[in-house]
């Protein structure tokens, strides 16, 4: 099979579909494989490396779109991307179609087959392609929520570890799964003093066996939550309703309760925000003030990150890109129930039952 992976060009995006490791295994497995001329460099991956794994560079994402059976990516295609997807073509990438109407009529238009990460399951009834990202997010999320407690950026001048004779920051982390469980493991590691609240039990009774010696559960009552974000000076916001808008666990109101210059960082702001003053912020200018509170909420947080990023999406993508392009996506789909659950579209139909709810579309 030829397997084409174009450069990215949404906006703010370095991350690359496919690393150097996964063109050598896909060439290993007698596949061809097109990467575009710079694909790799935001990811800190330059073409002649792309080369000695046995790929071949081509200079326009075009000639990739024409030439290849599968068009690996990481984000959504773009407008310009859409309109050269062609039926026949697998397309494998994050796609997010239920808040996207344009895109999810522009890939019903092209014919192709396309399976999002996002939807791919496990057998635990995890998702093994975001889980990488929250993982991601998680570790970042201490580490920019302590560069916003500076001085100098607005915050409370606060040292998360603390010093000899210095009480350690108190971090509150408001939902303790993928993403919650590395924050909190980060935070400890700093040296903070960490509570984790969360709403199921299952999940605390693992988190307190596991991590008791690095922080404390609480159950994530409201009762809790006002108690814990009044002595807060970080709180790092990670709760996830799967398929539905994250609930607003802190009210504008609340924050008149919490120390001046304390830093909410609202990670799941990619589904609106659990903090009700949360509004999107970029890379570029990720902090705002909201009644003395400094808020960090940038949408797409692996992107600060993007080789690790890159690597951390590549190892978990691999098998099911080998898969997909060794067996040829319907066999693929037809052995593994759970890459078919990232089957989103396929020749004019819509196959992915969320995605059709949530448009009004047939599926
Ligand atoms: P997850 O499903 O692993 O964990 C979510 C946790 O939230 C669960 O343990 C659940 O019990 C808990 N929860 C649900 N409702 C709650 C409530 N009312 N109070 C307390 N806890 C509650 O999800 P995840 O992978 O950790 O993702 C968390 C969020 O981070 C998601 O919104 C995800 O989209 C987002 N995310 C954002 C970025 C970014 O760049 N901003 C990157 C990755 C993930």
């Amino acid at each position: 099979m030829k397997i084409g992976c174009p450069k990215e060009i949404k906006p703010q995006e370095f991350r690359v579909g496919m690393t150097p490791n996964a063109v050598h295994e896909a060439v290993q497995h007698g596949h061809e494989v097109l990467i575009e001329t710079g694909a790799g460099a935001g990811a800190g991956f330059d073409d002649m490396a792309y080369v000695a794994a046995g790929a071949k560079i081509i200079s326009t994402a075009a000639e990739i779109f024409a030439a290849a059976d599968m068009i690996v990516k990481v984000k959504e295609p773009q407008p310009a991307e859409r309109k050269m997807l062609r039926e026949g073509q697998v397309l494998f990438t994050y796609l997010h179609l239920a808040p996207d109407p344009e895109q999810t009529r522009d890939l019903l238009a092209s014919g192709a087959t396309c399976i999002a990460y996002e939807t791919v399951t496990d057998r635990n009834g995890g998702l093994p392609l975001l889980a990488p990202m929250s993982e991601v997010a998680g570790k970042l999320a201490p580490q920019v929520g302590a560069w916003t407690l500076q001085k100098a950026n607005g915050g409370r001048g606060v040292l998360l570890g603390g010093v000899p004779g210095v009480a350690p920051a108190r971090v509150a982390v408001i939902g303790g799964g993928v993403v919650g469980t590395h924050a909190a493991r980060v935070a400890a590691g700093m040296g903070a003093e960490v509570t984790v609240l969360d709403r199921s039990l299952v999940r605390m009774r693992y988190l307190d066996d596991i991590f008791s010696r690095d922080f404390k559960t609480m159950y994530a009552s409201a009762g809790n939550i006002a108690e814990v974000i009044a002595e807060a000076d970080m709180v790092i916001g990670a709760v996830l309703i799967p398929g539905a808008a994250a609930p607003k666990l802190i009210s504008r109101a609340q924050l008149a309760t919490m120390k001046p210059g304390a830093a909410l960082v609202d990670v799941a702001i990619d589904q609106g925000g659990c903090f009700e003053t949360s509004k999107p912020t970029t890379h570029k200018d990720p902090i705002y003030e909201v009644d003395g509170i400094m808020h960090y909420c940038v949408a797409n947080m692996p992107g600060a990150v993007a080789r690790t990023s890159t690597i951390a999406l590549g190892n978990a993508t691999m098998p099911f890109m080998l898969a997909l392009a060794d067996k040829g996506w319907k066999q693929a789909c037809a052995d593994d129930p759970h890459l078919l659950e990232g089957l989103n579209v396929h020749a004019g139909k819509l196959t992915y039952y969320a995605v059709g709810k949530a448009l009004g579309i047939d599926v």
